[in-house]
């Protein structure tokens, strides 16, 4: 899910310093032929070329093939496990030993389904690797086949170079993020905790480079994320013949109540990950934005700069838990007053919310007995994932090491992915993706999705320089 933090970054104005690199075509310094490059480039294509999609896919195929690349780099078969909770839904996970006996191992998780794609809807074979124009073709290539095999590329390069992290390092490739009911993450965290229980998760299916108009703007790194929380609306009268109408009728209540829903805000309410976005894109803009990305990040908030940054979508999202009006139904005949008006009000909380303050919040915005507010789901809000210095300082190094002067921004996610399950499981989750993409070429989940051959590459060496930084001496 990966793509849509960075499709509404993209949508902002930005007014960037200087200081970010353009993006070049090539880097004469990189080693065409590294042979890392070669694997990395395999993996993508046989990861490419198995098909992972729900409807018609095989997860356990693809976990399969993997852990056969495990076992002939070295990895022992005890430290390889393919579990599956139903055929074609399996998930693979290996682990590379460390030093310490008492530090808990670092997680790195990305998931293997893809969302579908026709032929018909494709200029090529969705399930092809195709190379053209500097740009790698295939479903998967942005959500998120690329990182998987740059990920399992890094754990087979460490592994033949013999490398001992100072402590365990595991890579969980699981099924069902995109949808379908076997989530691995879930899955896994209820019947095998132990194979990938961790001090903290590097999550390849969130944050990642920004690149807009040819010039990488920021490395994000996602720490926190928005849980979807539906509420039904409901408002039930006696009804009767719609020749003798009354002033109580059901749609109307229900729909003055949404008016009033419209002209009410949630109050801002920043965490630690989206206090420090706002602080860290006060530092990469300029003028009033900056000056508002500052007033929002204060404590108590500046009031006209949360008005000002309100009216734009994404930074009003990461401001406040937002509710809306989504689907609505109501009456049974055109010629009868209504015995039942329904609306159903999505909601996205920020981490410290509660279903139930949300839900009281509602009815007193409601205000009015006769609307009955009742959640669609059980939920719990996934608390942030606090922004440990060891983990941000690695994350910078391997950045700077490969991208110079591009910025490392955390994130709060308005939509969501599988590091929920994780940090509601107690583990702290961060969003790393090793890939730039440009925000107005976002494709995934959608046509001819593709990765630039560049960014590809350069993420070759991000992984193994974030592992290093991590786990290493
Ligand atoms: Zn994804």
């Amino acid at each position: 899910m990966t793509a849509y933090q960075r499709q509404f970054l993209g949508m902002l104005i930005w007014t960037p310093l200087a200081l970010a690199q353009s993006a070049p075509q090539h880097e004469a310094a990189l080693a065409q032929n590294a042979p890392e490059r070669e694997l990395a480039h395999d993996v993508l294509k046989e990861l490419i070329e198995i098909n992972t999609t729900d409807s018609s896919g095989d997860n356990t195929r693809a976990a399969e093939a993997m852990a056969a690349r495990f076992r002939s780099a070295g990895f022992a078969a005890s430290d390889i496990h393919v579990l599956a909770p139903v055929a074609r839904k399996g998930n693979v996970i290996v682990r590379l030993h460390g030093s310490s006996t008492t530090l808990k191992p670092i997680l790195f998780l990305g998931h293997l389904d893809v969302v579908e794609a026709r032929r018909d809807d494709w200029t090529f074979d969705p399930f092809k690797l195709v190379e053209q124009d500097g740009y790698i073709y295939g479903r998967g290539t942005q959500d998120m086949k690329t990182d998987d095999a740059l990920l399992v590329t890094t754990f087979i390069r460490l592994k033949q170079e013999g490398f001992v992290p100072v402590r365990d390092i595991v890579l969980a490739l699981t099924a069902d993020e995109e949808g379908g009911e076997h989530n691995g993450v879930q899955w896994l965290l209820k019947e095998h905790r132990n194979l990938i229980d961790a001090d903290y998760c590097i999550n390849a299916d969130a944050g990642g480079g920004q690149i807009k108009n040819g010039k990488r703007l920021l490395m994000g790194v996602q720490a926190a994320e928005k849980t979807f929380a539906s509420f039904r609306l409901t408002v039930r009268n006696r009804g009767g013949h719609s020749s003798l109408p009354v002033k109580d009728n059901a749609i109307y209540e229900l729909a003055d109540g949404l008016a009033r829903l419209e002209k009410s805000d949630f109050p801002p309410r920043l965490n630690e990950v989206s206090r420090s976005f706002f602080e860290r894109m006060a530092g990469i803009s300029t003028g009033q934005l900056a000056a508002d990305f500052r007033g929002v990040a204060r404590n108590p908030p500046d009031n006209a700069s949360v008005e000002r940054l309100s009216r734009e979508s994404y930074y009003n999202a990461v401001l406040r838990t937002t509710c809306v009006p989504t689907l609505l139904k109501g009456g049974h005949a055109e010629n009868a007053l209504p015995q039942l008006a329904e609306a159903v009000v999505n909601c996205r909380m920020v981490p410290d919310d509660t279903a139930g303050t949300i839900k009281d919040t509602l009815i007193s915005v409601l205000n009015d007995p006769k609307i009955v507010v009742t959640p669609v789901d059980e939920v719990s809000a996934s608390p942030f994932s606090p922004l440990r210095t060891d983990v941000l300082n690695a994350i910078t190094a391997a950045t700077d090491t490969i991208w110079p002067r591009v910025p490392v921004v955390p994130l709060m996610e308005t939509g969501a992915t599988d590091g929920k399950y994780l940090r509601l499981a107690g583990i702290p989750a961060y969003g790393v993706s090793a890939l730039f993409i440009d925000v107005d070429d976002i494709r995934a989940h959608g046509k001819d999705e593709r990765i630039g051959e560049q960014s590809f590459y350069d993420g070759v060496r991000f992984d193994y320089q974030l592992v290093k930084r991590l786990v290493g001496r």
